[in-house]
């Protein structure tokens, strides 16, 4: 049972740093609408699953966090979330797992772009975003705000993103506009691109360089070692709180943002500065 029966949302707000994060609000209802709206399914275990395989527990309501982060590959927002909450004192509270971008929809946080992806009215693209399901009842919840999903205005007229896409994952032919996700990740993760890095070749260079780089060059052969992209040498480590860490810390991982970084819509101006591998 909560030992609170109300918290103002001002009281939530105020543990997390302004320039780092983002905070929004959703209802009961709000969050139903989030679990019922599909996704590709549970990529990480971090949270409850409210991704259709519902357990609504004793849960009333809900913040949404968006945090600041330029990088590819760091989810460590979720460790910080859980010890900014842990170190308040607060109470029956715990990170669930759902359809975040329709989280950050509803809750007012961001809007829908072409690219797919959610731009937040605070930090653009540099931005991920997590969600904490809380017993007791938020009070004094922001103003809900006019909530849309048409595309972000700034997208009319452009399809800068599915031509800079380097596998042409991003559908712009006709709406409903579509991303190829299976495309799109199998490029993140195994992607041979000569300036746009991949996770398998960061893999090679820092975690197991070892095996012969022929062997990294062809995925199929990648995938005949045991445990193919761990991170499990070097220092490197994986956690599902934390995501990639080198000695205990969290560290991220490049790989491609093209879609994210455009001019119109990004402050890197197209050229997204990854590390040289
Ligand atoms: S490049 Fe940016 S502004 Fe243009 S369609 Fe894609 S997301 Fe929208
Ligand atoms: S992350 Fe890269 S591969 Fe994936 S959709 Fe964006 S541009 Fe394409």
């Amino acid at each position: 049972m909560s030992t609170e029966t109300t918290i103002k949302f001002a009281d939530i707000r105020k543990l997390f740093p302004e320039d780092q994060w983002d905070l929004g609000f959703l209802t009961k209802d709000q969050m139903r609408i989030c679990a019922y709206s599909p996704i590709k399914g549970k990529a990480q275990e971090y949270g409850a699953d409210y991704t259709n395989n519902i357990h609504y527990f004793s849960i009333v309501n809900a913040i949404v966090l968006v945090k600041h982060s330029p990088e590819s590959w760091d989810y460590s927002l979720y460790q910080d979330a859980d010890d900014i909450l842990k170190n308040s004192g607060l109470e029956d509270w715990f990170a669930i797992y759902t359809n975040f971008k329709e989280a950050a929809i509803l809750s007012g946080l961001g809007v829908r772009a072409k690219n797919s992806l959610i731009y937040s009215h605070r930090f653009g693209f540099d931005m991920k975003v997590c969600a904490i399901g809380f017993d007791a009842e938020i009070v004094d919840t922001p103003a809900p705000v006019p909530i849309t999903r048409k595309y972000w205005d700034r997208c009319d007229g452009c399809f800068d993103c599915s031509k800079a896409c380097p596998v042409g994952a991003i559908h712009h032919e006709s709406e409903p506009y579509w991303l190829d996700s299976s495309k799109c990740d199998d490029f993140m993760g195994f992607g041979d691109h000569p300036r746009i890095p991949s996770i398998k070749w960061f893999w090679h260079k820092y975690v197991h360089p070892e095996v012969p780089r022929e062997m990294v060059a062809d995925t199929k052969s990648i995938m005949d070692i045991d445990a193919p992209l761990a991170f499990d040498a070097n220092g490197y480590t994986m956690d599902m709180m934390t995501g990639v860490n080198k000695d205990g810390k969290p560290i991220p991982v490049p790989f491609c943002r093209e879609c994210q970084v455009q001019p119109r819509c990004s402050k890197w101006n197209g050229n997204y500065p990854y590390e040289v591998l």
